[in-house]
Parts: structure tokens; C-alpha cells; sequence
């Protein structure tokens, strides 16, 4: 098997396995292959990796941050010179196309270990606080053992982002990969070893959404941080609240796009195409409600099809790939579902809908769709697909589309295509959401936060935001005098 790692689990600076775990096939998804076999952990190797993270972690929180820093930097230079093999594994491991997984997965994993290890320096200080005679400082302190739980768009990525903020504050770290994307995380865990990483402190096992609650409700885990759909963000944080454990939660969304007839056309074509289609459409910030103002759009939907219609589908490792296969044949089907409710509910198909007719029939492919005339109730106006389906909906003016847009009960992102700049802010200050952008769409560089409001989840990730919630304030009240009492 092309892509088997030397065991399932890395745990205290090794690979680990324990077959009597249940059988996890990693299947490439352009060509359905059986490209690794592993085991889900045992209760006996979560308990092996929580042990693990626990010894360790006194001693690397007792490093100086200049220190823990230089390892995380070094990491990030590693996963550079390893991009290409990397990013072919991560291509292997999701289907996304190797022309994507070269500059957007190890790359931003990399950049997440440089900055967090960069920052950690300065950015954990505490204050001083004058009182009187008296004074009192605080200061930032980990939490102890932190457990990341990843979703399968972007396994390197996500395990990066959970993992070097929590290492970065002095944390050791847990991390269970999505069951369909096993593969990235045991190489990040490697890397940060051949970094000089302390054996213990970031530690992969595999595991499905029977793992996930041993390591959730474990009592020597002080965090939980979980990527995921909001039904399993809601399963967790409920779990992690009756232990009062810290949680963050970057869950789903059904952002909206909205563009205004005087916004750059192409430009605002780019975005949503890129808020679309980009890794399949499966990413959890898309713009997939994209509202376009009635007086363009004509323009915009024969120019979205045109450019939809020249993506290249096909062989992922092929570098002039631009579209790969969905995650997996689930996913796919749940995608077709979507497509079969909003033809029966009476949206009208742009382009797209079906297979894509040059690829193999093992594979999950599924050709990018647009659905035009999309009303506000139809159900692939509310939920989230996680495919390449774009829905486009018409408004007239501002206050219409602000309203409709915040009616959904996510709120992970948002974005605003137009050439007058007032407006451009007066919306994005009405939109509910975390992440907004303006006259662009989902970039999400490491130095700005990333996350969600309403139930698409609380924290955030990326930013010096991220290391507040991976360490907790400690106060210290200094008596300079002596003690007075009434008694
Ligand atoms: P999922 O919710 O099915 O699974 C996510 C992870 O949680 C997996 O590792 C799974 O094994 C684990 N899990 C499932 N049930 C669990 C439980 N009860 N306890 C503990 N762990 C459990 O999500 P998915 O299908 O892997 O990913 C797609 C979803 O993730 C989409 O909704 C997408 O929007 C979301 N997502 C969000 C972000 C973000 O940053 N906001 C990023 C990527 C994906």
C-alpha cells in the first residue's frame, strides 16, 4: 500500500500500534485505491498518549518561550523543504489537487508553527498592576494537556493550527485526525521530533467518532479544540462543559457573498468561485449563498457559467488540475442529495449537477454546480452541502440583503463585493459573523483570527487571539505591608 505509515498512532516520540483496534482504511479518493490500513486507538492507547502529554508538559511549560519558539520555527523550515512530499500525501490523503495542496496545506501549516513560534516570545506577558503600596501582576499560563480533534478538508493544516498555538503556550497536545484523512498528522507529529521536540508533547491517534469522547471526557484533558460540523461541535462542547473544560470550536457555515452591481465583475466571479469551488467546494468558510444584485445578474451568471465550464477536473497528482475528487463516496452522495432537493424545490441549474464524464468511475468526483434563482427557504439555501455547489440568490437593496443574509443560524464567515467603500464597511459592521471580508473571499493568512459566531462555534484560531485560549490568566496580589485585621 502506497501510502502506509509505519503504524497507526505516534505517541511519546514513536510510532505506536495496537491492531486490535478497529480497521481504518485510508481510500485515495480519485481512484478509490486502499492506500493505508490502521486501527482506531484503544482505550488502552488513549490512555498511553494522554499519559504521555501529562508527563511531558511540566517541564517543556517550564522552557523559556524563546526556546519552545525555536523548535516550532524550525518545524515550519522542515515542513518547507518537505512541501512537495507532504503536499502529495495530503493530495493522497483528500483528493484535493496537488496544484492546490502545494500552496495552501503544508505552507499554512508551516506558516502557523513560524508565527506562533515567533510571537511566543513576546506575546504571553502579563501585567503589572499598581495598588497603592501593594501591587498585584498576572500572567498566562497553559492549560496542561490540550486535545485537537480535526475535520478531513485540511488534516496538516488543522492539526498546525491547533498545534502550535497550544505548543507555543506551553501546552502538550492530543490530536485525532479525521477517521477519512488519518495520513498528514502522523508527519506533522514526526517533523516537530526531528525539530527537537520533547518526546510526549504532540501526539497523533487515530479514531472515529467513538475515539473522540474518551478523549473528550478524559480528566486529565484540560482543552478540547474540535473542527468539525456543528451537530458534533455541539456533542463535544456539551461533553467538555459537564467536566467545565476550555473549548474552541470552529464548526460550519452557510456564509453569504454578496455582490453589488457596481462591485469588479470578474473579481467578484473570482471570489465566489474560489468561496465555491476551491479543495471541492468542502471548505467550511465558503461563500455558498452568494446574493447578486438583480440589475447584474444576467452578467454575472453567463460569465460564472462560462468560467465554471473551463475548470479542468481531473487527476489530482496532474499539476494542471484544478478540481479533484469529494473527501469520499459519502460525501458525494450526501452533495447529490443536496443537488436532487434544490431541482425539486425548483432552483434552476446553471451548470454542473453530475458526474464530470473524463475521470474514473472509481473515483468521487462531482462536476462544479451553480443553482441560479435560489429563494431564501429552499433547503440548499439553509444547509450546508460541503461540495462545489454554489447558490445564487437575487436581492434588490441593501437593507434586504443584510437582513436575509444574517438569517441562518451559522455564522462562520461573510463577504462583500463592492467599489464603494462606505457601504463596503456599513455592511460588513451588520453582517453576523466572525470572518469578513471585503472585495476578496476566504484568505485567512495566520496573522489575523479565524472563527465563528453563533452556532458556528467560539474561540479562535491563527492570530496572538489563539494563544489566550490556550493558556488561562493567573493573578497575583502582592502584600507589601503588614497584615491589619479586625480580630
Ligand atoms: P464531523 O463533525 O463529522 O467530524 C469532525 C471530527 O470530530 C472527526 O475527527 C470525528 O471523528 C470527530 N467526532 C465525531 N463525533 C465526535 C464526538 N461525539 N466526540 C468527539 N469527536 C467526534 O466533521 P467532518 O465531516 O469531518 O468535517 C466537515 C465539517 O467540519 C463541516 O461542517 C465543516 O464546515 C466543518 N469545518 C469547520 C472548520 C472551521 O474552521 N470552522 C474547518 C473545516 C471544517
Amino acid at each position: 500500500m502506497r501510502a502506509q505509515p509505519k503504524a497507526s498512532h505516534f505517541i511519546d516520540g514513536e510510532y505506536v500500534e495496537d491492531s486490535s483496534g478497529t480497521v481504518i482504511e485510508s481510500i485515495y479518493p480519485a481512484t478509490g485505491e486502499v492506500i493505508a490500513r490502521l486501527h482506531a486507538a484503544t482505550p488502552a492507547i488513549v490512555e498511553k498518549a494522554i499519559a504521555a502529554a501529562k508527563r511531558a508538559q511540566p517541564e517543556w511549560a517550564a522552557m523559556s518561550p524563546t526556546a519552545r519558539g525555536r523548535i516550532l520555527r524550525r518545524a515550519a523550515e522542515i515542513m518547507r523543504e518537505k512541501n512537495r512530499e507532504l503536499s502529495e500525501l495530503e493530495t493522497l490523503d483528500t483528493g484535493k489537487p496537488i496544484q492546490e495542496t502545494i500552496v495552501a496545506d503544508p505552507t499554512s501549516g508551516a506558516d502557523s508553527l513560524e508565527f506562533f513560534g515567533g510571537v511566543i516570545a513576546s506575546a504571553l506577558n502579563g501585567d503589572y498592576i499598581p495598588l497603592g503600596q501593594d501591587f498585584a501582576y498576572t500572567k498566562r499560563v497553559p492549560l496542561g494537556v490540550c486535545v485537537g480533534i480535526g475535520a478531513w478538508n485540511y488534516p496538516q493544516q488543522i492539526a498546525c493550527w491547533k498545534g502550535a498555538p497550544a505548543l507555543a503556550a506551553g501546552n502538550a497536545m492530543v490530536f485525532k485526525p479525521s477517521e477519512n484523512t488519518p495520513l498528514g498528522a502522523l508527519k506533522i507529529a514526526e517533523i516537530l521530533i526531528e525539530a527537537g521536540l520533547p518526546k510526549g508533547l504532540f501526539n497523533v491517534i487515530q479514531g472515529d467518532r467513538t475515539t473522540g469522547p474518551l478523549l473528550v471526557s478524559h480528566p486529565d484533558v484540560a482543552k478540547v479544540s474540535l473542527t468539525g460540523s456543528v451537530p458534533t461541535g455541539k456533542k463535544v462542547a456539551g461533553a467538555a462543559a459537564s467536566e467545565l473544560k476550555h473549548v474552541t470550536m470552529e464548526l460550519g457555515g452557510k456564509s453569504p457573498l454578496i455582490v453589488f452591481d457596481d462591485a469588479d465583475l470578474e473579481s467578484a466571479i473570482g471570489g465566489a468561485m474560489l468561496g465555491n469551488f476551491y479543495s471541492t467546494g468542502q471548505v467550511c468558510s465558503n461563500g455558498t449563498r452568494v446574493f447578486v444584485q438583480k440589475t447584474i445578474k444576467d452578467a454575472f451568471l453567463s460569465r460564472l457559467k462560462q468560467r465554471t465550464e473551463a475548470i479542468v477536473i481531473g487527476d489530482p497528482m496532474d499539476e494542471a488540475t484544478q478540481l479533484g475528487p469529494m473527501v469520499s463516496m459519502e460525501q458525494r452522495k450526501k452533495v447529490f442529495d443536496y443537488i436532487e432537493k434544490g431541482k425539486a424545490e425548483g432552483a434552476t441549474l446553471v451548470t454542473g449537477g453530475g458526474v464530470p464524464n473524463n475521470v474514473s468511475g472509481e473515483g468521487t468526483y462531482i462536476q462544479p454546480t451553480v443553482f441560479a434563482d435560489v429563494t431564501d427557504e429552499m433547503t440548499i439555501a439553509r444547509e450546508e452541502i460541503f461540495g462545489p455547489v454554489m447558490c445564487v440568490l437575487d436581492f434588490d437593496d441593501e437593507a434586504e440583503v443584510v437582513a436575509r443574509a444574517n438569517a441562518t443560524e451559522f455564522g462562520l464567515s461573510a463577504g462583500v463585493f463592492t467599489a464603494d467603500l462606505t457601504r463596503a464597511h456599513r455592511v460588513v459592521d451588520r453582517l453576523e459573523a466572525g470572518t469578513l471580508w471585503i472585495n476578496t473571499y476566504n484568505l485567512c493568512p495566520v496573522e489575523i483570527p479565524f472563527g465563528g459566531s453563533k452556532q458556528s462555534g467560539f474561540g479562535r484560531e491563527n492570530s496572538v487571539a489563539a494563544l489566550n485560549h490556550y493558556s488561562e490568566l493567573k493573578t497575583v496580589y502582592v502584600g507589601m505591608g503588614k497584615v491589619e485585621a479586625p480580630y
